[in-house]
This record gives structure tokens, sequence and C-alpha cells, in this order.
């Protein structure tokens, strides 16, 4: 059985005061649950109070990115070793807008994904395309494409903590959903290509998200298909009672 995992991406958004607000306000709303993973992405200013504030709670706590380096002379970046140092868990691995807007490849989604697994940081790797691409029939191309490259070299016995995340790039930020089936339908061809490249016990053990627009009201739906084992949400994260009732409306599935 995979555990269902909700992410909550708080991009760049919250100054540290007021993710301590955002964090007073949603604990007491998720403290009965027990069956979804939660995991909190703030910005890294915010990340050493968010995970001392969690610490006591059943939240885990992730960064937005990394570098794939332990250290070096990368000025402005963050590395694994320093997510580890503070307590994080999980990292958000090439993000569409990290591919858009800061040359993000999947060659360096390659190279972040390794660094990860040998820092024991959980991955939560984005894939996805964009609408022209889905209009001209190349969806499954291009997330073969991404997963065949992002797990490159490495040992399947290494992969169980993958986490991937399905976003297809014209339902982020725009309220444009995939519905159900088209989520799902992208789930089989990256678990099947899973499969082909690291086994079936990998490819059945990897949880597979679904990011772009979730919100609470369509978050039970979209989470009640079984190739769909949670959601990475953006937007409506940044607010406790929606991101809690998304919690909610997923774990009633
Ligand atoms: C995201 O940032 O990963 C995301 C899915 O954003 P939104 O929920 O706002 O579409």
């Amino acid at each position: 059985m995979r555990k269902l995992l909700i992410a909550a991406n708080w991009k760049m958004y919250k100054t540290p005061a007021e993710s301590a607000a955002f964090l007073t306000n949603f604990f007491p709303l998720v403290k009965d649950n027990t069956t979804a993973e939660i995991v909190l992405c703030p910005a890294m200013p915010c990340l050493p109070a968010v995970v001392e504030a969690a610490r006591d709670e059943s939240v885990s706590v992730g960064a937005q990115n990394m570098h794939w380096l332990s250290e070096g002379a990368y000025t402005g970046e963050t590395s694994p070793t320093m997510l580890t140092a503070i307590g994080a868990t999980h990292v958000l691995i090439g993000h569409s807008e990290r591919r858009q807007y800061f040359n993000e490849t999947d060659t360096t989604v390659n190279l972040k994904l390794k660094s990860a697994l040998v820092h024991s940081l959980i991955p939560i790797v984005c894939v996805g395309e964009h609408l022209n691409e889905r209009e001209r029939n190349l969806t499954a191309d291009v997330l073969n494409l991404q997963v065949s490259v992002a797990l490159e070299g490495i040992d399947p016995a290494s992969l169980g903590p993958l986490v991937i995340a399905y976003e297809p790039v014209w339902a982020i930020g725009t309220g444009r959903t995939a519905t159900p089936e088209i989520a799902e339908g992208a789930h089989k061809i990256i678990r099947a290509r899973i499969a082909s490249i690291a086994g079936s016990d990998v490819a059945n053990a990897t949880r597979i998200l679904y990011g772009g627009s979730v919100k609470p009201d369509n978050a039970g739906k979209l989470c009640c298909l079984g190739d769909i084992d949670g959601a990475l949400v953006g937007g409506a994260s940044l607010d406790p009672a929606s991101f809690a009732q998304i919690i909610a409306n997923a774990t009633s599935r």
C-alpha cells in the first residue's frame, strides 16, 4: 500500500512571521490525520523555523530546490548537506518553474535526484508536459523522456524513497485542472516507464502525486483513483484552512 502524500509548495511566498502564523492555524486542523503524509515546502529562509515548529507534529518539511553538490563556490545555492543539517527531509526537484525560469533540465534533475538519494532526502521529482505538447499528442513522449533521463544511472535498489509529481504545466497556477482521467492516464505512463527502467517492485512502490490547481473542491475526485497517490499543491496550500481541507477531502477517498 502506498501512503497518500500531500505536499505544499509555498513558492516565493510567506516571510518567517507569515509561515509561523500559518503553522499556528494549521497544526490543530490536521492533528487527527494519520492517513496522509503531509509535507510543507517553504522558502529557504523559513525552513529552519518551520522544521523546528513541526518537530512534534506529524508534518514533514522539505525544500523547494537544492544544488547537487555538498558544498562549493556556487553563490546563492543551497546544498543537500545544509538541508539535512537543519532537519529538512524532502526536496522538490525539477519543478516546472525551475525548468522555465532557471534553466533546469532533465540532466540537472538527474544530478539532483542522485544527490538527494545519497543524502537521504526524499526526492519529489516534478515532470509534466506543456499545453502545446499535449495538443500535439506528445504527452507520453515527454513524460517518458523526463522519467528516463531523471533515473539514468541510478541503482534501482536506491529508488525506494522516490516520489514523482505529475504536474502538467498548463494546469499550474492557471485554475485549469486535469480531469482525474487525464491525471490517471499520465500516472500510468509514468509508472510503466519506471517499471521498464527499475522493475515493477520499484514502480509499484513509487508514489506519483498530481499537481496543478488542486483545490479543496477537486482534491477528493483527483485522489480517488488508484494510480494517484496524493497531491502537490501550490496556491491553495498558502491558506491553512484550504490546505487542511484538501488533506481532509483527499483522505476521505
Ligand atoms: C505547484 O506549484 O506545484 C502547483 C501545482 O501550483 P498550483 O497548485 O498553484 O497550480
